[in-house]
């Protein structure tokens, strides 16, 4: 049993066949979904999908991208009552995108704070989004000790996944892992103890190699977990095994 720990199944990549795309997944063997929001204006929709499956969790937050549209104060209230939901199990994705700068980094560092600050405050683990920025996301996650979370669709270096980790995150990596170029992700992979790794599709973006260029689905988290455990030298069961029992134990608020 796998679980992909992010996706988006509310994009409209899906919207004409999301329930086989959800069969294809549990007929693969991935049994649970989390579809993370990154808009507050989709809140609902990811939260009816989450409503009408047993086995998909959902989350709430703003993407860095958006964060120029939501970097106010008022953004705490809104997160906290999405968060009451029962089947809203973690902020975000929210975190640091300096390779797009979408929003400006003053935006996107208020956003990322509040969505921490928030965490904290009702016990929810944050799903990180962080791509050329780790300096600024480190030094926000020092401001926030106790927050909990994961470093999302991993791609950074060793060092930086050491950093993360020293700091309680789980390190979630994606189809990224199975690219040619991505031999210095590979070594993460290596480092990363097995009790602190998640896998995802990020779908539907990102397919992992034999599907490169096509659109990602839950169904391939199988691809990930299969190189994870090449690189690891243990078995599939193995590595099913342990990445579910992570997400159960970083989102405790969703129950197997
Ligand atoms: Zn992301
Ligand atoms: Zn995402």
């Amino acid at each position: 049993m796998l679980v992909d720990s992010h996706c988006h199944l509310n994009f409209p990549e899906f919207k004409q066949d999301l329930d086989l795309v959800i069969k294809n997944a549990n007929d693969q063997g991935i049994k649970y979904m989390l579809t993370v929001n990154t808009r507050l204006s989709e809140s609902l929709d990811i939260q009816s999908i989450a409503e009408a499956n047993s086995n998909i969790f959902c989350s709430v937050g703003v993407h860095p991208h958006d964060s120029k549209d939501y970097n106010d104060s008022s953004l705490i209230e809104k997160l906290k009552n999405h968060a009451k939901h029962p089947k809203v199990v973690a902020l975000g994705e929210t975190g640091l995108d300096y390779y797009y700068n979408n929003s400006d980094e003053k935006a996107q560092i208020d956003c990322f704070n509040m969505h921490l600050d928030t965490g904290i405050e009702l016990g929810l683990p944050v799903i990180i989004h962080t791509r050329d920025a780790d300096t600024d996301t480190i030094s926000c996650l020092d401001e926030h000790p106790n927050a909990k979370g994961v470093f999302h669709c991993f791609s950074g270096s060793t060092e930086f996944a050491k950093q993360g980790l020293d700091r309680g995150l789980y390190i979630s990596f994606s189809g990224i892992i199975t690219f040619k170029k991505a031999e210095e992700l590979r070594e993460a992979v290596k480092f990363v103890p097995l009790d602190r790794i998640l896998v995802e599709t990020d779908s539907p973006f990102l397919a992992p190699i034999p599907h490169r260029g096509r659109r990602n689905e839950p169904a391939f988290t199988l691809f990930v977990a299969k190189l994870v455990a090449e690189l690891k030298d243990i078995s599939l069961e193995e590595v099913a095994e342990a990445t579910t029992k992570n997400f159960f134990t970083l989102f405790d608020k969703a129950t197997p």
